[in-house]
C-alpha cells in the first residue's frame, strides 16, 4: 500500500480548512486509517463508527484484538453521542483537562463499532490538545478510535520519521506535524464507579486529579502483577526496545560496575543516562533521557531514546530509575515495561 505523507504546520488554525488536512479527512471517511500527531504521541486514527476501519488499525499495529481503543474528539456533543451517561465527576475531569491527555472511560460504547471496545460494556475518550489533531477530527466530523501509531510492543512514536519507520506501507497516510508535546500516552481513568481509578498512569498526574475530584484510586493491578488489570492494555510486555532494558536502584556506580562486568564478557552495552550523570559513566552507547531535574523533559524523550537504543547494535541497555511522584509515575510505568520489570537493587 502507498503511504501519503502530509505535511502541516504544526500550530494551524484548527477552526480554517487547509488542503492537505481535508484530504487526510477523506481518507478517513473512506474508512482508510490515518496517522495524526496529537499532544501525547502520534495517534493512528480511524473511523470509530466503522468496523471496518477499526480492523484496519489493529491489523496495521499487529494489536491484539483483546486490546480496547481510546475514541477521540473534537467536541462535548460527539460524547453525548457516545455514551449512556456522563458521571458528575467525568464531566468535572473534561471541564478542568480537556482538550488534554486525559482518557475517561465512560459507560456505554454501544454505538461505537464492535471492535473499538473489545466487547467491554464502556468506552475510553479522550479530546486531544493539538490543533492538527483537533483539525482532522472537525474536518472528518467523526469520532475517531486512535491508538499510538507504533507496531504493537514497539516505543510509541513521538516524531512522523518513527511513524513511516513502523507503519509504511501499511497505512493510508500520515500527517506529519513536528514532534509531539508530552511524549507520553494519555492518563486513563475509569469513571464508571464511585471513585475515580487511574487505570494507566500519564500526562495528567494523580495529584492534578485529587485538586477536582477528591480521592482517587490507582488500580492495584498497576503495582501487582497477580492482578487482572481494568484496563486490558496495560498487561501487555510494551515500549520495548529489541536489546532487553534492566533498571538500576542504586547508584551511577553500581550501575557502572554493573556494566563493567558485562563489558569486560564481550558485550556491548548502552546506558540510560541523564543529562546530569550522562559524563559519569562509560559504555558503548550513552543516551541522557531529558534533565532528572525536569521530568517533564524526561517523558518528553524517553520513547526517542528508546527508539535509538534500537539504531545502535547494544546487547543490553541498564537505566537509571526516577521518582514515582507526579510525572515520574508514568515515566517509571514505562520504563518498567520496557524493563519487563527487570529491576537490579544495590
Ligand atoms: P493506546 O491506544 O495504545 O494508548 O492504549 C489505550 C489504553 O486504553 C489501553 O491500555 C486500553 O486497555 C485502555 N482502554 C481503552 N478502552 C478501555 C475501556 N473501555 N476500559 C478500560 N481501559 C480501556
Ligand atoms: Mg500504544
Amino acid at each position: 500500500m502507498h503511504t501519503n505523507v502530509w505535511y502541516v504546520d504544526e500550530n494551524v488554525d484548527s477552526e480554517k480548512s487547509y488542503p492537505q488536512i481535508v484530504e487526510a479527512a477523506e481518507c478517513l471517511k473512506q474508512n482508510e486509517v490515518v496517522a495524526f500527531p496529537t499532544e501525547t504521541v502520534y495517534g493512528l486514527g480511524g473511523n470509530a463508527l466503522s468496523e471496518e476501519a477499526v480492523a484496519k488499525i489493529f491489523q496495521a499495529k499487529g494489536r491484539p484484538a483483546d486490546n480496547p481503543l481510546i475514541v477521540h474528539v473534537a467536541s462535548r456533543p460527539h460524547v453525548e453521542k457516545l455514551v449512556t451517561s456522563i458521571p458528575k465527576q467525568a464531566d468535572d475531569l473534561m471541564n478542568a483537562f480537556w482538550p488534554g491527555p486525559l482518557t475517561i472511560v465512560l459507560p456505554g460504547g454501544q454505538s461505537v463499532a464492535r471492535n473499538v471496545t473489545a466487547g467491554l460494556d464502556t468506552v475510553a475518550i479522550r479530546m486531544p490538545n493539538h490543533p492538527v489533531a483537533l483539525a482532522i477530527l472537525k474536518a472528518a466530523n467523526l469520532p475517531l478510535a486512535a491508538p499510538s501509531a507504533n507496531l504493537s510492543g514497539k516505543p510509541s512514536p513521538t516524531s512522523a520519521d518513527h511513524v513511516i519507520h513502523d507503519l509504511s506501507g501499511r497505512i493510508a497516510g500520515i500527517v506529519d506535524g513536528g514532534s509531539t508535546g508530552v511524549g507520553l500516552e494519555s492518563t486513563v481513568v475509569d469513571c464508571s464507579g464511585d471513585v475515580v481509578t487511574i487505570l494507566r498512569p500519564g500526562g495528567v498526574t494523580k495529584e492534578q486529579l485529587e485538586e477536582v475530584v477528591g480521592e482517587v484510586k490507582v488500580d492495584p493491578a498497576l503495582s501487582d502483577d497477580g492482578q487482572k488489570p481494568k484496563s486490558p492494555g496495560v498487561k501487555y510486555k510494551h515500549y520495548a526496545p529489541t536489546a532487553p532494558v534492566t533498571l538500576v536502584d542504586g547508584s551511577e556506580k553500581h550501575l557502572q560496575t554493573i556494566v563493567d562486568k558485562r563489558r569486560a564478557e564481550g558485550l556491548k552495552i548502552g546506558i540510560l543516562a541523564t543529562e546530569e550523570s550522562k559524563s559519569l559513566y562509560q559504555a558503548d552507547i550513552i543516551i541522557p533521557c531529558g534533565s532528572r531535574d525536569d521530568l517533564i523533559s524526561v517523558a518528553n524523550r524517553l520513547y526517542d531514546v528508546l527508539r535509538q537504543f534500537d539504531e545502535s547494535d547494544v546487547d543490553e541497555i541498564y537505566s537509571e530509575i526516577f521518582t514515582h511522584e507526579g510525572v515520574g509515575a508514568a515515566v517509571m510505568n514505562r520504563l518498567s515495561k520496557a524493563a519487563n520489570n527487570r529491576v537490579i537493587k544495590e
